[in-house]
């Protein structure tokens, strides 16, 4: 784990008080190591190490913070910056914008395409989906029903068997229904498959494509690196697509890419769900190689699904202490939808190493939210009334013990009587007196 042996390289500077040449090339040996290690290919990390040794000793040591900790940041800002530096966005000035997809089997590429509709939905575009794989007899109904399920339209030929003129109808759909993006999903192919290469080729040349990603699985480390090379010098994409970055902080393939076909990487995948998606931030991307933790997207992810008018809402409900069962309901879906709980607590720095032999159940809701299925509207509206009787009824009708609904009624009074006190400023100035 390359984090582990970064802890390592680290301790070698630890408690000494200036980096010297020894200790600062023992060190960037170690790091060279990991990053190998880690799927960056040597001539990356050679030169990357090369960089931040001559940095590190160019460096005036600050009297507060450690060689260590001088270290990391000189290594944070090399490695973003051989990440591209900054962010890339897509350009989606022409009307309508027309997105290519392409990769490997299995890489992620038709979740992306919805992912990506639903990034650019969110954002006030009005994208139409185009199902190019004619190979798989299951792939347009995989985009049929990810579209319908972010509310984008798909356009479909199952009669044709031609990538081409599929692409080519589905953008005069697009053009005629007055979507400002056509994002075209295609097969899987291999590099080394002559016939695909040239169909995704010619693809490319009927559509002119404003972007072409190469949507590639993180997971696959130095293949990654050698497949997008092969689809560089055939397609020259415009972008990279990382999937499958999730929990996992194996950026290692993002460092070789980038440096191998200076391309930029435009999104990562974090996650199956549609919300899974987030644009790629090299810095953050550097700070989580680095296993410092990618709080600003944590927070970012966070603030994207809780609406501000909600909980506008919300905080009158609880207020009036009229915060009830409905309302902690819609407050689990919230939290659901940001994505998989273990992955969201990897972003959490230190949390992340934690985790990784923790399990935690995807739906760890799945109880509280049988249990609050079971209450009828009147109850769920007035958790008060829900005495033994009913909670017997409850129970029974969940699949739980009594015992099990006692407890969430419990703490969901607990949790009310908590959120109308900091509701209050008075009442909670006083509680904060109050604390040891
Ligand atoms: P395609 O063959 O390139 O179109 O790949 P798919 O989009 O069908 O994805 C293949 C598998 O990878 C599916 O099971 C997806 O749910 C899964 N997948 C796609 N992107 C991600 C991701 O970012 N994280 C995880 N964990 N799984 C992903
Ligand atoms: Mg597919």
């Amino acid at each position: 784990n390359l984090q582990d042996k970064l802890d390592r390289a680290f301790k070698v500077l630890k408690g000494q008080g200036s980096i010297t040449e020894i200790n600062v090339a023992e060190t960037m040996k170690e790091i060279r190591k990991a990053l190998l290690d880690a799927d960056v290919n040597y001539k990356t990390a050679k030169s990357f190490t090369d960089e931040v040794k001559e940095k590190a000793l160019g460096a005036n040591v600050l009297t507060a913070v450690s060689p260590g900790q001088l270290l990391t940041k000189i290594m944070n800002d090399e490695l973003a910056a051989l990440m591209g530096g900054e962010v890339t966005e897509l350009d989606l000035k022409t009307n309508p914008t027309i997105i290519l997809i392409a990769g490997l089997n299995g890489a992620g590429k038709t979740t992306f395409t919805g992912k990506l509709a639903n990034f650019l939905k969110n954002k006030g575009k009005k994208p139409l989906l185009v199902a190019g794989d004619v190979y798989r007899p299951a792939a347009v109904d995989q985009l049929q029903i990810l579209g319908e399920q972010i509310g984008v339209p798909v356009y479909a030929n199952t009669a044709s068997k031609d990538p081409v003129g599929i692409a080519l109808e589905g953008i005069a759909e697009g053009k005629k229904q007055q979507n400002n993006v056509i994002i075209i999903d295609t097969a899987g192919r291999l590099a080394i498959d002559e016939q695909m290469m040239d169909e995704i080729a010619a693809v490319k040349e009927s559509t002119k494509p404003h972007e072409i990603l190469f949507v590639v699985d993180a997971m696959t480390g130095q293949d990654a690196v050698n497949t997008a090379k092969a689809f560089n010098d055939r397609l020259d994409f415009t972008g990279v697509v990382l999937t499958k970055l999730d929990g996992d902080t194996r950026g290692g393939a993002a460092l070789s890419i980038k440096s191998v076909v200076n391309k930029p990487i435009k999104f990562i995948g974090t996650g199956e769900k549609m919300e899974a998606l987030d644009v790629f931030y090299p810095e953050r991307m550097a700070s989580r190689i680095l296993g410092m933790g990618d709080v600003v997207s944590l927070v970012e992810r966070a603030q994207q699904q809780f609406d501000e008018k909600e909980a506008a809402e919300l905080q009158k409900k609880i207020r009036k202490n009229k915060f009830d069962f409905n309302d902690f309901y819609n407050q689990i879906q919230q939290i659901k939808k940001m994505g998989n709980m273990k992955d969201l607590m990897g972003m959490i720095p230190g949390v992340g190493k934690m985790m990784k032999n923790v399990d935690i159940e995807d739906d760890a809701f799945k109880n509280v939210e049988a249990i609050i299925q079971s209450m009828t509207k009147y109850e769920r509206e007035n958790p008060d009334s829900i005495q033994q009787s009913r909670r017997l009824r409850i129970a029974k009708g969940s699949g739980n013990k009594i015992e099990e609904v006692t407890k969430l009624i419990k703490q969901f009074e607990d949790m009310r009587k908590v959120m109308k006190q900091f509701s209050n400023p008075a009442a909670a100035a006083r509680m904060m007196k109050n604390m040891p």
